[in-house]
């Protein structure tokens, strides 16, 4: 589903991805931690061209990014979702979920807003479709903003640290909608260091480290039998 060569990325003279080479097969849940400024926002980024990689192949679905022409193709099977909740503040919840399908899906409005109420249901906020993005909390804002990829109908999700600005007791509720996703085969691609999420739902750990991969496995073999020095290091810290 995505694969990752050699991808090469550089700021300036700062070179912050130093030859990535990733394969990530369709359903996997693939967990990526690190320390701060290691990288790992960009590795997702790349994977839908917010950054475009000075060197190396990013290949979705088939389809090579570097390609103009499929570019906007591969971004709408690419849902994302930040750490901020980054909704549009003027628009109500299911405001929010429709404007995407009908701008670029051309989806009509009836069907893009019963598509959009499925999704509310389905991240537990039916009642909230009216509402102002600014009502709600910041766990429920998060599951807007998980809703609202999910209108597109991607093929691949990534979260980039999806729960690190929640306070602590709305973390759950996001990690639960999207442990129902991975259930139900989602390829995903997730940025967190919420450990328990990752030992339950992760078919697979990479720890980057000064934008290069420098180990990868099971949960069980990254956390419980780290073998790289730096990975030890890391995981004292946060553990
Ligand atoms: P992480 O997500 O692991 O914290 P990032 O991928 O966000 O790391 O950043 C890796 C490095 O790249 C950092 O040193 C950061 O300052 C730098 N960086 C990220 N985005 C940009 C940008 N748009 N312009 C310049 N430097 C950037
Ligand atoms: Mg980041």
């Amino acid at each position: 589903m995505i694969k990752l060569e050699n991808v090469r990325k550089r700021f300036g003279k700062n070179e912050v991805l130093k030859g990535i080479d990733l394969h990530i097969e369709k359903g996997e849940v693939v967990v990526i931690i690190g320390p701060s400024g290691s990288g790992k926002s960009t590795v997702l980024r790349c994977m839908n061209y917010l950054e475009e990689p000075t060197s190396g192949t990013v290949i979705v679905d088939n389809m090579d990014l570097s390609d103009k022409d499929k570019l906007n193709t591969v971004r709408t099977e690419v849902g994302m979702v930040f750490q901020r909740f980054n909704l549009f503040p003027h628009m109500t919840v299911l405001e929010n979920l429709t404007l995407a399908q009908e701008k670029v899906r051309k989806t009509a409005k009836a069907e893009a807003q019963e598509r959009g109420r499925k999704l509310l249901d389905r991240v537990g906020l039916a009642e909230k479709a009216e509402a102002y993005p600014q009502s709600l909390s910041g766990g429920q804002q998060q599951r807007v903003a998980i809703a609202r990829a999910l209108a597109m109908t991607p093929k691949v999700m990534l979260f980039d640290e999806p729960t690190s600005a929640l306070d602590p007791e709305m973390v759950h509720e996001v990690l639960d909608v999207m442990k129902s996703l991975a259930q139900d085969g989602m390829t995903m691609v997730v940025v967190t260091h919420e450990m328990g999420f990752a030992k339950e739902v992760g078919t697979r750990v990479l720890f980057i480290d000064e934008g290069q991969i420098l180990e990868e496995g099971t949960p069980t073999e990254v956390f419980d039998h780290p073998k790289n020095e730096r990975l030890q290091l890391f995981l004292s810290k946060i553990l």
